[in-house]
């Protein structure tokens, strides 16, 4: 939490006098956004979007499909794309190309992990809570097997 304060005296600072409008991608980055905005001490608008899931598996498809669009659109808009985890880069690189397309003023990334050794694409994180070596985590609005996001914390799997 101590993190995520700091993160949020940031955007707050980098967009005083704006409105961010900070888009959370479900479900992972429930409870990361939910903290994130609640620290961040300034207007701001909330979106919600939806990739698909590895489901139960913890490889990446490499496919990225939208299973729920944004409601609003991003026009005019200083977006803050709110990720849990950046693992091989496949999906953040999917939203930013489908994000950057809708015509925001500007776009940004803050993600909670990442796992860098595991990049396959790279991609941009200007806000990052933590960097993390390869193992599966989960809690804290990751899953294991779609179990465990209400744990008020992050492990590992041994
Ligand atoms: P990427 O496309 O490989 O970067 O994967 C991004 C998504 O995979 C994240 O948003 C997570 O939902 C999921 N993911 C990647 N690593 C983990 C993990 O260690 N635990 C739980 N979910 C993960």
């Amino acid at each position: 939490m101590a993190r995520i304060g700091e993160i949020a005296q940031q955007i707050a600072q980098e967009y005083e006098g704006k409105e961010p409008h900070l888009i959370c991608v479900l479900n992972g980055a429930f409870m990361f956004h939910a903290d994130l905005v609640r620290a961040i001490k300034m207007p701001l608008t909330v979106d919600f979007l939806q990739t698909s899931s590895y489901g139960d598996a913890k490889q990446s498809s490499g496919e990225v499909k939208l299973v729920k669009d944004l409601n609003f659109p991003l026009s005019g808009r200083h977006v803050i794309l709110v990720e849990d985890i950046v693992d091989t880069g496949i999906t953040m690189h999917y939203l930013l190309h489908y994000l950057s397309g809708r015509g925001p003023a500007s776009l940004k990334v803050a993600a909670l992990l990442s796992k860098p050794s595991r990049r396959r694409i790279e991609v941009p994180v200007d806000y990052l809570g933590f960097t993390i070596p390869d193992a599966f985590v989960y809690g804290y609005g990751l899953d294991r097997s779609q179990l465990d996001r209400n744990l008020p914390f992050i492990t590992s799997q041994e």
